[in-house]
C-alpha cells in the first residue's frame, strides 16, 4: 500500500492548504480572485506534490498532480499553462521513461481541457462535480495502463487503488467546495442587492412625502403673499416661514444626498483634534442659545484616514443631537483617546436621555422624536459614515441622565506627526 499511503498524505496536505485558502478569502471578503494568483498557487501546488511524489523507481514518479490540473483546467481555464508548468517542473526531476509519459498523457489533455472548458462553465453545479470526479477517474486510469509498461514492480492493486479512488475523492472535495462558496457567495450579492433596492424604494417614497411638506406650507404662504394689501409686518413673518420651509426641505435632500452616497471618494489623512475644533466652531452657536457648556479634553496626536467632509458631517450631526437633547442647558464633553491601533472619540451629553425602545431604532431612516424639527436622518448617515471608515459605533444612554457614544477609528500608524 506504499501508492497509496504517500497519496493520502499528499491529499491531507492539500486540504490544509485548502482550508487556509478559504478562511483567507472569508476574512478579505474578496468575491474575485485574481487569475494571476490562481496560476501561481496551482503551480506551487503541483511542484508540492511533484517533490513529495512516490518514486520506486529512479525513472517515474506519481503523485496527485492530476487534482491541480483538472481543477485548474476546467473551473479555470488555465489547463494548457499548467501542463507546461509541470513538464517544466518535472524536467527538473529528470528527463527520463516518467518524463516522456508525461508529455504522452498531458499534452493531449491540455488539449482536451481548453476545449471542454466553455462547455463546462455552462453546465448545473451538480454536473460539474460529476465532470470533474470523472476526468480524475479517466486521467487515473490511463496513469495505471502507463505504469505497467514502467516494470516498476509496484503491486497493481494498491496503483488501481490509490489512482482511482484518491485522485478522485480530492477533485470530488475541492470541487464540491468551489460549487458551495460560489453557491454561497451568489446568494449574498442577491440578498445585497434585494436589500438595497428595498432601501432605495422606501427612501424615495419617503423622501418625496417629507419635501412635500414643507414646500406645500412654503407656496401656501407664496400665495397669501400675492395679496396688496398685506402689512409689513404680516409680509416679513410670511417670508420668513417660507424660508425657513424651504430650508427644511434642502436639509431633507442634503441628509439623503449623504446617505446615498455612503461609500467616501477621497481618503485623506485628518487630524482628529482639528478636526473637531472646526465642527465645535460651527456648533457653538447652537450650544449657546441652548445654554450648552461643550468641554474637551483632546488626546495629543490622533491621525485617522477617510473623507474631511463626511467626518465633519458625522460629527456635526452627533453633537447637534447632543445639543438638542438639552433644551435647558448641560454639557456636551468631547474627548479622545489615541492608542497605536485605534483613535477613540467620546461624546458625552447630560440630556434627555434614550429609552432601550429608542435607542435601538436609532438610525434608522425617519425615525425622529423632534416632530417638525427634525428629519430623523442624521444618526443613519452617521452609522453609514462610519462604516465606509472602517470605523466602530455604539452608544449608551439613560433616560434623564444623558447619552454617551464612542467611535473607533484605524490609526494610520505609519503617520505619527506632532501637531
Ligand atoms: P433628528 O435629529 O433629525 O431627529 P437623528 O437621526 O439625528 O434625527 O436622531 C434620531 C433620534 O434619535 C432623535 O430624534 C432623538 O430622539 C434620538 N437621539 C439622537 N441622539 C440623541 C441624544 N444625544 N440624546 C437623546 N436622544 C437622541
Ligand atoms: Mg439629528
Amino acid at each position: 500500500m506504499e501508492i497509496t499511503k504517500h497519496f493520502f498524505l499528499n491529499l491531507t496536505i492539500l486540504i490544509i492548504l485548502l482550508f487556509f485558502c478559504v478562511i483567507f478569502f472569508e476574512k478579505s471578503k474578496r468575491t474575485n480572485i485574481s487569475k494571476p494568483f490562481i496560476i501561481l498557487f496551482s503551480i506551487f501546488v503541483l511542484w508540492v506534490f511533484i517533490q513529495f511524489s512516490y518514486h520506486p523507481v529512479s525513472y517515474a514518479r506519481y503523485d496527485l498532480r492530476i487534482i491541480p490540473l483538472v481543477i485548474g483546467g476546467l473551473y479555470v481555464g488555465i489547463g494548457p499553462i499548467l501542463v507546461a508548468a509541470t513538464i517544466i517542473l518535472r524536467i527538473f526531476y529528470g528527463i527520463n521513461l516518467g518524463f516522456y509519459q508525461t508529455l504522452l498523457l498531458y499534452i493531449p489533455l491540455s488539449i482536451v481541457l481548453w476545449r471542454i472548458y466553455p462547455w463546462f462553465s455552462r453546465q448545473v453545479s451538480a454536473r460539474r462535480i460529476l465532470i470533474s470526479v470523472v476526468m480524475g477517474i479517466i486521467l487515473g486510469a490511463f496513469t495505471v495502463i502507463g505504469m505497467e509498461f514502467e516494470n516498476t514492480h509496484a503491486n497493481l492493486f494498491d496503483a488501481l487503488f490509490a489512482y482511482l479512488v484518491i485522485p478522485p475523492l480530492g477533485i470530488g472535495i475541492i470541487s464540491y467546495s468551489i460549487e458551495f462558496v460560489r453557491r454561497n457567495s451568489e446568494m449574498r450579492q442577491q440578498l445585497i442587492k434585494a436589500e438595497k433596492l428595498k432601501a432605495v424604494e422606501q427612501m424615495g417614497a419617503a423622501i418625496s412625502h417629507e419635501i412635500r411638506n414643507p414646500l406645500t406650507a412654503a407656496s401656501g404662504f407664496v400665495q397669501l403673499l400675492q395679496d396688496d394689501y398685506l402689512s409689513r409686518q404680516k409680509r416679513k413673518e410670511y417670508l420668513s416661514i417660507v424660508k425657513e420651509e424651504l430650508i427644511s426641505a434642502e436639509r431633507v435632500i442634503q441628509d439623503y444626498l449623504t446617505f446615498a452616497k455612503p461609500s467616501l471618494e477621497t481618503f485623506e489623512e485628518l487630524n482628529v483634534k482639528s478636526e473637531l475644533r472646526q465642527i465645535i466652531n460651527i456648533l457653538q452657536p447652537l450650544a449657546n442659545q441652548n445654554s450648552v457648556e461643550i468641554l474637551t479634553d483632546f488626546s495629543v496626536i490622533g491621525f485617522i484616514k477617510g473623507d474631511q467632509q463626511k467626518f465633519r458631517q458625522c460629527f456635526v450631526n452627533v453633537l447637534k443631537n447632543g445639543i438638542e437633547a438639552m433644551p435647558n442647558g448641560g454639557h456636551l464633553s468631547i474627548t479622545t483617546e489615541y492608542t497605536q491601533s485605534n483613535v477613540t472619540i467620546r461624546v458625552k451629553d447630560t440630556g434627555i436621555g434614550m429609552t432601550g425602545e429608542q435607542l435601538e431604532r436609532l438610525g434608522e431612516p425617519f425615525y425622529s422624536t423632534k416632530g417638525k424639527n427634525g428629519t430623523g436622518l442624521g444618526m443613519m448617515v452617521v452609522y453609514s459614515i462610519v462604516r465606509a471608515m472602517d470605523g466602530n459605533i455604539w452608544e449608551e444612554s439613560e433616560l434623564g441622565v444623558g447619552t454617551t457614544f464612542h467611535f473607533e477609528f484605524p490609526t494610520i500608524s505609519t503617520l505619527m506627526k506632532k501637531e
